[in-house]
């Protein structure tokens, strides 16, 4: 560390006197060489009421930024000088000798370095006579200024090393590497997550980088630095890393320059930023659209077979007379059925995962969604009441009529399909403020409510005695939902174990096509 500013020339003088002059030299310089405030104010307090014969002295340090001393307590109430005195000891020439509100006859030094309050040192001189005072000011006098540039220098310090944890501390708590280095591509500071990423002790810091870094790093460094000498700015460089233990690492590597306050370069700031979870991201979307895409070939290439043997099935069922043959044909026909319907909401939901559900909206009347379905024999039973609730001022809108009619179908369908027992179901559609409202409700088993949260996930289904006898393939409600959200709509539930169901849907009323996605009308 520099030497600490301090009277040479006073010390000096003190040198070549006599040996009371050297001790109090000897005190300036331990005073002046020591780390310790308490240490500095103990000589202080010790050296001084021993000079001037008095009792005792105590030392109190300013507040830096207010220059107040700290208020008295018990222990020092005896020494402790009133605010005039001090401010009269820091405007005086001489050191004021006045009773403080104790009643205690003090005599107070300042301890001052330029205009900066550091302290004062008080002394009772109670039963000192007056020219044993003035014989010995000199030497305290000596000690004053050695002792406040003391005081100062160890705060200075105190406070950068307090700043330098503090920038540490900063440094460390930020995700990415970051590594310093000056203009002669040392390495002068790095924090904890730089020293993981290259697998660096903090010993590195003073080395060249091209000693300690990774052949790799060094040379996008060294391009990096080429490329912001010569334009001023350079492209963030991505770069793979082995790891001792064999892992990989994946780095975006940036740079800026670093300067002092008067904008002169110091070096450079090396950000690491680490990609591998990026890239894992990247690799999941890229590996969840791959099966999306393979799930929406597979469907299609299923469904042309399919829909030819459904169509030879009713063409056979048309020409046979036999009892028993037409048995056979109608299961295979229902369950041609059953397999198109899966493949339809398999294709469905790989095009809402993949981002690729198109939407054909045209200005109609939602009612027609409701209406158009009924005669499809998902919807039908001889065991429910269908009641149907569509108010008068349903108005017209924009909608993807065929996209709504699919809500209707599975919306219906589960309210029959989970009400075995049979019993009623309603269907209301009406108009509430800017949007549209639909419920429908039914008397069925309900869903219990640990179950509700999962409901609108792919392949959900609730696991129950009640259910495991009812077909389904728990893409409905995901593929509703979808279709929800894609006319800026929200959907949710009332369930109650053995009462029944109600689904409810709110569809802003628009009149032009909405923007996808669409915000949803308050
Ligand atoms: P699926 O009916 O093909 O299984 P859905 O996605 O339509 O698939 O429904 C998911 C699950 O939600 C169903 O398996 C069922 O457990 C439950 N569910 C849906 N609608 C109802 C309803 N109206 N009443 C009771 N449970 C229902």
């Amino acid at each position: 560390m520099e030497r600490p500013q301090s009277d040479t020339g006073l010390i000096r003088a003190i040198e070549t006197a006599s040996p009371e002059l050297r001790d109090l030299r000897d005190l300036a310089r331990k005073m002046l060489l020591s780390r310790d405030p308490k240490e500095i104010c103990r000589l202080l307090g010790d050296s001084i009421p021993r000079l001037l014969k008095a009792p005792r002295a105590a030392v109190f340090l300013a507040d830096p930024a207010s220059g107040a001393l700290p208020p008295p307590s018990d222990a020092d109430a005896a020494l402790h000088p009133d605010k005039e005195i001090v401010d009269f000891a820091f405007q005086g020439g001489r050191p004021p000798v006045l009773p403080n509100s104790a009643g205690t006859l003090l005599i107070v030094f300042p301890l001052r370095v330029q205009n900066q309050r550091v302290g004062v040192v008080s002394v009772d001189i109670t039963g000192v006579a007056e020219e044993v005072l003035r014989a010995n000011l000199d030497p305290v006098d000596a000690l004053l200024d050695p002792g406040a540039v003391a005081l100062v220098n160890v705060q200075t310090m105190h406070r950068s090393v307090g700043e330098s944890a503090i920038l540490s501390n900063i440094l460390d708590s930020i995700p990415n590497g970051i590594v310093t280095i000056d203009n002669d591509r040392r390495i002068t500071r790095l924090n904890r997550n730089a020293m993981a990423m290259l697998e660096l002790a903090p010993d590195c810091v003073g080395s060249a980088y091209q000693e300690v870094f990774p052949p790799k790093i060094t040379e996008a460094l060294d391009d990096l630095i080429r490329e912001t000498a010569e334009m001023g700015f350079a492209m963030e460089k991505v770069i793979s890393h082995k790891l001792a233990q064999g892992s990989e690492l994946h780095f975006a590597l940036s740079m800026s320059v670093l300067c002092d306050e008067n904008y002169s370069p110091l070096g450079m700031i090396v950000v690491f930023r680490d990609m591998t979870a990026t890239r894992e991201l990247d690799r999941l979307r890229r590996l969840d659209t791959m099966k999306s895409e393979f799930v929406a070939n597979v469907s299609h290439e299923l469904k042309t077979p399919l829909t030819s043997i459904k169509a030879y099935t009713e063409a056979l069922l048309d020409m046979v007379e036999e009892e028993q043959m037409k048995q056979f044909l109608k299961v295979i026909d229902e369950e041609s059925d059953r397999l198109l319907f899966l493949i339809n909401d398999l294709l469905n939901v790989s095009r809402i995962q993949s981002g690729k559900m198109k939407m054909h909206f045209e200005l109609c009347d939602p009612r027609q969604a409701v209406t158009e379905v009924l005669n499809i024999s998902k919807v039908q039973s001889a065991m429910h009441q269908i009641h149907l609730e569509l108010a008068e001022d349903v108005p017209a809108m924009m909608v993807d009529l065929d996209k709504m009619k699919e809500v209707m179908i599975n919306l219906l369908s589960n309210a029959i399909k989970y009400s075995p027992n049979g019993g009623g179901v309603w269907v209301r559609m009406r108009r509430e403020e800017a949007n549209l409202r639909i419920e429908v409700q039914d008397e069925g088993m309900g869903i219990p409510r640990e179950n509700l949260p999962k409901l609108f996930q792919a392949f959900y289904r609730v696991d129950s005695s009640l259910t495991s006898e009812i077909p389904g393939t728990g893409l409905g409600l995901v593929i509703v939902k979808a279709i929800v959200e894609h006319h800026g709509g929200r959907i949710w539930l009332d369930s109650e174990p053995g009462k029944g169901t109600t689904f409810f849907i709110l569809i802003p009323v628009r009149r032009e096509a909405p923007q996808q996605p669409a915000g949803f009308a308050e």
